[in-house]
């Protein structure tokens, strides 16, 4: 399939304005924009890796907490954590039949049935030549008993079984600590608990853990066009559709939103909402932080003394990304078309967020995948290309532009195509996953 430049989308157009280069090289230096009553703010386009470098060096782990096992879920390790038990804890049958020593047992031989061994209290049974022992899964092996016999291998006599197959040493037999053994490690600081380690933990005794801090967001939307879904449309109003996103966006980053709540384009109802958002350890802004004139997002929180730190990263979609401090609190402001609010937070915000959880591996999850057409980026910035990853080939989805929602809806992957980079059909690409 033949190369295409990104910036003409292959199935649809890109909107795509082709500045004349001198002016484009102008907007990326300009280096101060005076702002009325608060600090000049940095203008400077910085590179997305030092965005990222520079949040990620000011977010810190919040203080650890103990939680219940039930509450560890998606929780980060503060603690390495070890085997106190081997697993299994002692050597027990695989399977429902008998315990035999294999040397007495030959294929059409028959064995005396001596007694009976649940899961449970181990019984303390021995098992000798000719002998059988009835034995269930999970059942403490008696002693003496070197191999389980399957029930479906026998035929059974009164107190007698028949054994109708060859058995050999160990057979169906778990032996103590041959999946896990005392003291090795079990969770790793800095490791996420899912569903199966939340298990080895109660395996293991553990009734509580003590995991990275909790880090809780507030989300304000910002725009006079926005409406809350459900209620009336007037004409040139959309629906707020960032609030939803954002919010499941957070929840996946393990963060809980105390508050969504949306905001005018006016300064006095911003002003107020930021003070409220910044109580928080994370305040996610969604629209306001560009370059307009109802753009009044930098305004007001520099007027609530909010340290802007970065505003404007060269990425695609994304570009007026905003990283500012006020105490404990970060503070993103996130472009407000669709697809910029969610590559920019899964860029930035979500390693911030996970750090401050106590996590150790930041990056979006990234599988090779064989590119379904060619792609070149002859743009000033890198670009996140959405695409649906399936069956180990990427296919961009839709209209690549930051408004395309749908697009966006139907991807699972994005493809980051850095500037200046050819990209071939059926190159093997690595792409990033987030769900
Ligand atoms: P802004 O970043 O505020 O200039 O907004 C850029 C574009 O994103 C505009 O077309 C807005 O209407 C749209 N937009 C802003 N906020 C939202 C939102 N919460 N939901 C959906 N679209 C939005
Ligand atoms: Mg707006």
């Amino acid at each position: 399939m033949q190369s295409e430049n990104i910036a003409n989308n292959w199935a649809f157009p890109i909107c795509n304005l082709k500045l004349p280069t001198p002016t484009r090289r102008v907007l990326a230096i300009s280096s101060e924009l005076p702002i009325s009553n608060c600090q000049l703010i940095k203008s400077v386009v910085i590179s997305e890796e030092e965005a990222r470098r520079q949040i990620l060096n000011k977010v810190n782990p919040l203080d650890k907490r103990e939680v219940t096992l039930a509450g560890a879920l998606d929780c980060f390790a503060a603690e390495d954590y070890f085997a106190r038990l081997p697993l299994p804890a002692f050597d027990n049958s695989a399977m429902d039949g008998y315990a035999v020593v294999a040397g007495s047992c030959k294929k059409g031989g028959r064995l005396r049935v001596i007694g009976e061994q649940p899961a449970g209290p181990d019984r303390k049974l021995r098992v000798g030549d000719g002998e059988a022992v009835r034995i269930f899964t999970g059942a403490t092996l008696p002693q003496g008993a070197d191999a389980i016999v399957m029930q479906e291998d026998v035929t059974r006599h009164g107190t007698e079984i028949e054994v109708n197959a060859d058995i050999d040493i160990g057979d169906f037999v778990r032996r103590r600590g041959c999946d896990l053994a005392e003291g090795q490690m079990i969770l790793r600081k800095g490791e996420r608990i899912g569903a199966p380690t939340v298990a080895l933990l109660a395996s293991q005794g553990f009734a509580d853990v003590i995991v990275g801090g909790r880090a809780t967001a507030a989300l304000i939307s910002t725009g006079d066009e926005l409406v809350k879904p459900g209620e009336e449309l007037q004409p040139g109003e959309i629906y707020d559709s960032n609030s939803a996103l954002l919010n499941a966006l957070l929840l996946r980053s393990g963060a809980s939103a105390t508050t969504v709540e949306h905001c005018r384009d006016d300064r006095q109802s911003l002003g107020d909402a930021i003070k409220r958002g910044i109580r928080n350890h994370v305040l996610v802004i969604s629209g306001g932080v560009s370059v307009g004139e109802r753009d009044l997002v930098k305004e007001a929180l520099c007027e609530l003394g909010v340290k802007i730190e970065i505003w404007r990263v060269a990425v695609k979609p994304g570009k007026p990304f905003l990283f500012g401090n006020i105490g404990k609190c970060f503070v993103f402001g996130l472009p407000g078309n669709p697809v910029s609010a969610f590559v920019t937070f899964l860029q930035f915000v979500r390693p911030a967020i996970l750090r401050m959880m106590g996590a150790t591996n930041l990056d979006l999850p990234r599988v090779p995948a064989k590119l379904a057409l060619g792609l070149t980026n002859d743009g000033d910035r890198p670009h996140y290309i959405r695409g649906r990853l399936e069956h180990e080939k990427f296919t961009p989805t839709g209209r690549q532009e930051s408004h395309a929602l749908f697009g966006l809806s139907q991807a699972n992957a994005l493809l980051r195509v850095a500037v200046g980079q050819s990209l071939k059909a059926d190159e093997i690409v690595n792409v990033q996953i987030w769900d």
